[in-house]
C-alpha cells in the first residue's frame, strides 16, 4: 500500500484551496488573456497576478527534490510525495507555472542545482527559482532520431576560450517565450571518442546571444502551445565563454539522464490529472444534456465509455505511482532499467 508522507499531505490540502480559490475561476480569463495577447507568447497578466499569491502562501517551487532541498522553502520532496501535488496542477494545465513548476523549467532548475558551479547558480538557479526569468533544454534535432540522444549532431567545439555551436533543433519548448534568458544546450563535442557516451556537452547558453535565430513555431497536433511554444532554433555560429560548460566537456550524456528521469515523469503525472478532469467533466455533462429521450448517462455506450476511461485512467495512475515510489528507492537511472 502505498502513502505520502504529512508533509505532502499538508501541501496537497493547501494547493487543493488554493486551485478552487484562485485557479479554477480563472480559467475563463486564461483563455480571453490568450485570446487577447498582442504577442501569444509574452506572459499573461493573470499568472504573475496568481504566482505572486502562490509564493506568499509558501505553495511555491513545489518540485524541488529532497536532495536539493536546501533550495526551497519546503525543504524538498520525493517523487512519490510530489506527484498528487502535480496530478492537481495537471487538472489545469497552465496552472503549474503559477507554482513554479513548469517544464521545461523544473527540469533545468534541477540540471542548474544537480550539476552548476555556484557562479552559474548564481546566475541562473536563482533568477529561474524566483520565477523571474524563464529556460529552454535544447536536444531534439530535425535531421536525427532524437530519442536515441547519441544521435545528436549539433557541433560544439573549442576555439580559444570559447565554445562555438552550430546546427539546429527543434521542438524546443519556451523559445519564443518573452521571458526565456537561458537554454542548455546539448551538442556533439568529442565526436570521434569511442565511448558513445562521453561524446556530448552541454553548454549554457544565454537566449540573446549573436546567432541564436528562433526560426519557427512549431504546431503539434495543430496547437501552437502559448504563451510557451515549442520552437525550431538555428545556432549560426554561436560563441559562449568556455566556462558555460555544465559539469564538463563529455559529460552531457550523462546530464540528459539525470535530467529527463524525473522531467518525463512530472509530465506523466500531470496528464493523469489532466485526465481525471475530463472525466469528471464528462461526468457532468452526460447528466445535462439528452438524446432520443434520455439523458446521455443513460445510454449504455455512454456508460461503458465512462466506465473504461475511469479503469484507464486509476490504471495509469497506479502506474506512475510505482514509478514514482521506485526512482525514491533505488533512483531513477535503476527504476527504468528494464
Ligand atoms: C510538445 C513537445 C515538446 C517538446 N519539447 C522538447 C524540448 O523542450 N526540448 C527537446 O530537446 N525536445 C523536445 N521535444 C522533442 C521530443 O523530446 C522528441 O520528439 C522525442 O525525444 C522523440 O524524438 P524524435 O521526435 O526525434 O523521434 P524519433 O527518435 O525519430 O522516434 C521515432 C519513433 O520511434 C519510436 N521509438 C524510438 N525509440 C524507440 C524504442 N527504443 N523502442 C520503441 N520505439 C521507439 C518513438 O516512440 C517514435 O514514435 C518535444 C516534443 C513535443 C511533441
Amino acid at each position: 500500500m502505498i502513502t505520502y508522507s504529512d508533509k505532502s499531505i499538508e501541501l496537497a490540502q493547501r494547493l487543493q484551496s488554493f486551485m478552487e480559490q484562485h485557479v479554477y475561476p480563472a480559467q475563463a480569463i486564461h483563455a480571453e488573456q490568450l485570446a487577447q495577447a498582442e504577442n501569444r507568447f509574452s506572459p499573461l497578466p493573470l499568472i504573475e497576478e496568481l504566482k505572486q499569491k502562490a509564493k506568499a502562501d509558501g505553495l511555491w517551487n513545489l518540485f524541488v527534490p529532497e536532495a536539493c532541498g536546501q533550495h526551497c522553502e519546503h525543504g524538498g520532496l520525493g517523487n512519490l510525495d510530489y506527484f498528487p501535488l502535480a496530478e492537481m496542477m495537471g487538472r489545469v494545465l497552465w496552472s503549474a507555472e503559477v507554482f513554479n513548476c513548469s517544464a521545461p523549467d523544473t527540469g533545468n532548475m534541477e540540471v542548474l542545482m544537480k550539476y552548476a558551479t555556484p557562479e552559474q547558480q548564481e546566475r541562473w538557479l536563482k533568477p529561474l527559482l524566483a520565477g523571474e526569468i524563464r529556460s529552454s533544454y535544447a536536444m531534439t534535432e530535425p535531421q536525427v532520431a532524437s530519442s536515441d540522444a547519441t544521435n545528436i549532431e549539433l557541433s560544439m567545439r573549442l576555439d580559444g576560450d570559447e565554445w562555438l555551436l552550430d546546427g539546429c533543433k527543434w521542438f524546443i519548448t519556451g523559445a519564443m517565450h518573452e521571458r526565456t534568458r537561458l537554454i542548455i544546450v546539448m551538442g556533439k563535442s568529442d565526436p570521434d571518442n569511442p565511448d558513445r557516451h562521453r561524446q556530448q556537452t552541454q553548454l549554457l547558453v544565454p537566449r540573446d546571444t549573436a546567432g541564436v535565430k528562433v526560426v519557427r513555431a512549431l504546431t503539434t497536433l495543430g496547437y501552437d502551445d502559448a504563451p510557451v511554444g515549442h520552437a525550431e532554433i538555428l545556432f549560426d555560429q554561436v560563441r559562449v565563454p568556455a566556462e558555460n560548460v555544465l559539469l564538463g566537456a563529455g559529460r552531457g550524456f550523462e546530464i540528459a539522464q539525470g535530467r529527463l528521469g524525473p522531467g518525463r515523469m512530472h509530465h506523466c503525472m500531470r496528464l493523469v490529472g489532466a485526465a481525471q478532469r475530463a472525466l469528471e467533466i464528462t461526468c457532468q455533462r452526460v447528466q445535462e444534456r439528452s438524446t432520443f429521450g434520455r439523458k446521455l448517462s443513460q445510454h449504455q455506450s455512454v456508460r461503458e465509455d465512462i466506465a473504461v476511461s475511469f479503469a484507464e485512467i486509476e490504471m495509469a495512475r497506479l502506474l506512475v505511482q510505482k514509478t514514482c515510489h521506485r526512482m525514491d528507492q533505488v533512483g531513477s537511472a535503476e527504476a527504468f532499467r528494464i
